[in-house]
């Protein structure tokens, strides 16, 4: 098993595989008229992106919408009416929709899916969390869990309070469970290795993403050990890396 480069689509615990890809993404349109607004949508490649849709970082494929919005391959293999796992009725996207996700609790501004007969709403973030994901504090894989019966939640990881009426990883074997965002980390779709172009007035190199440095690094900018995501310059010459979190990577 391995993830497709392109999409991405399959277990985020494969990231680092070699990749190959999937015959279907191989396909894609280069262009095609989407249905938000009914726009054309031009297939770009991007090192690293934010989806406009779902908000996470992406590396790969993204359709450009009128030459206005990004959205990463996993949101655009959704139609505008859906049927999604963790509600029962059809669910249909609304532009104008700003009632709070209830998977996650945030509004956006670019509308979501709302159900016909029901208050439900949900937002492209939520519809493309992977159903399962593992994590270290679980020898099993955690599925994506919709309902909680509890009145107080507490999450495993961060060891936090977690709103029950929220969707939530979670093992049945363990009783183990969750925030989303928690199991998932800040950059779930990332493969080491994607390359962030996007300069500052300091440094003006490409720089590399990856999960975790090689060594023990001091990042650039704050000059405390880099322990978690980096990114990294490209050229042998630079020494220059920094946390994701002390680069202004937003573009
Ligand atoms: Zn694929
Ligand atoms: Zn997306
Ligand atoms: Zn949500
Ligand atoms: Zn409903
Ligand atoms: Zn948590
Ligand atoms: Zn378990
Ligand atoms: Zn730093
Ligand atoms: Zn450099």
């Amino acid at each position: 098993m391995g993830a497709c480069y392109l999409s991405q689509l399959s277990s985020i615990i494969v990231q680092n595989a070699p990749f190959f890809l999937h015959k279907t993404c191989t396909e894609l349109p280069k262009i095609k008229t989407h249905w938000f607004r009914q726009r054309q949508a031009t297939l770009n490649f991007e090192g690293f992106e934010q989806c406009e849709f779902c908000a996470q970082y992406c590396s790969g494929f993204f359709y450009n919408i009128g030459g206005a919005w990004d959205m990463c391959i996993r949101c655009a293999k959704f139609a505008d009416i859906i049927k999604c796992e963790g509600h029962q009725h059809f669910l249909f996207y609304d532009f104008k929709c700003n009632e709070k996700c209830n998977g996650c609790g945030t509004n956006n501004d670019i509308g979501a899916f709302r159900c016909g007969k029901c208050k439900f709403t949900l937002g492209f973030g939520c519809l493309t969390l992977p159903h399962s994901a593992l994590h270290k504090i679980d020898q099993h894989m955690l599925n994506l869990t919709y309902h909680d019966d509890r009145e107080q939640s507490y999450c495993d990881i961060c060891e936090q309070e977690r709103d029950p009426r929220l969707w939530y990883y979670s093992c049945s074997n363990c009783d183990t469970s969750a925030h989303t965002e928690c199991v998932l980390g800040q950059f779930p779709f990332l493969k080491d290795g994607s390359t962030f172009s996007h300069y500052d007035h300091k440094h003006r190199h490409d720089l590399e993403f990856f999960r975790k440095a090689e060594g023990y690094p001091r990042c650039s900018y704050c000059g405390k050990l880099c322990q978690e995501e980096i990114l990294k310059c490209k050229k042998s010459t630079c020494n220059y890396i920094v946390h994701c979190k002390c680069r202004n990577y937003q573009v």
